[in-house]
Order: structure tokens, then sequence, then C-alpha cells
């Protein structure tokens, strides 16, 4: 609680009840990529009433002030996760929709010698994997 209060207050956000709760959430052991609807039914579980309109609204202002970043991975609804600063890349499980992170200094380093290559210095990046479950089999 006095964590999420912190937090707010670092980034200049006013401590409000939809904020502290949906910050909560997101600071749950395991959770990492939510969905907004993720986060309404979540609050929903913990009998908090807090609309989906809301949810959306707190998102933006988490994301604006950097505590959030949002993406917008193929074929699915945007994905929030905490902004922990630390680089990490993305798979995304085409039947499930499960997010999983991954990071590879082998393709840190093959990225950073491309762009060399070409003139380059990278500024951002990020890497998406679309994956299916190797165990799948085609066949029926
Ligand atoms: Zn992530």
């Amino acid at each position: 609680m006095e964590q999420e209060t912190k937090e707010l207050r670092r980034v200049g956000l006013k401590v409000t009840h939809p904020r502290m709760r949906i910050l909560q959430i997101f600071d749950e052991e395991g959770v990492q990529h939510l969905t907004a609807e993720d986060v309404y039914k979540k609050l929903l579980a913990h009998q908090e009433d807090i609309g989906l309109a809301t949810v959306y609204r707190v998102l933006t202002q988490f994301e604006a002030a950097g505590i959030i970043v949002k993406h917008n991975f193929e074929g699915g609804q945007a994905v929030y996760e905490l902004d922990r600063g630390k680089h990490h890349d993305h798979m995304i499980d085409v039947d499930s929709g499960k997010v999983i992170e991954f990071v590879s200094e082998e393709i840190e380093r093959l990225q950073h010698e491309i762009a060399t290559r070409h003139g380059y210095v990278i500024e951002d990046h990020s890497l998406v994997l679309y994956v299916r479950p190797k165990h799948h089999s085609r066949k029926s």
C-alpha cells in the first residue's frame, strides 16, 4: 500500500482509490502482462466497483507517467505491464494469448551489429515472436 502511494507521488499523480488498486494489481506476485479487461476482472474479483472506462483512463495516465508500458501485439488487445526499466523481448502464444518474456544477449548483440553495419545506432527496439506450443500436432 505504502509502496504504491510513494510510486504515485513520485510520478506526480494524485493518490486516488482506483489508481492505488490498479497499481496494486500490477504489483501482485507473478502478474506481468495484463489487458485492460484482465485488470477490470481482477478488480471485480476483489469486490472493487471500478468501471472499465476508469480502468482505461487510469492505464492511459500510468502510461503517460511512465509507470507502465503498453504493447500492441498483433491479433489481440493492448497488453500493459509495469515499466521495471529492464529491457526484454516478448513471445506470444497464438493459441492462448499468453505472453512470455525473454532476453537474449546474442540477439541484442546481433541487432547492434546490424545497425552499426548500416551506419546507425539503435534508439529502441522491440522484438515479438508469435509462437505455438511445439507438442501441438497439426493433424485432425
Ligand atoms: Zn514484458
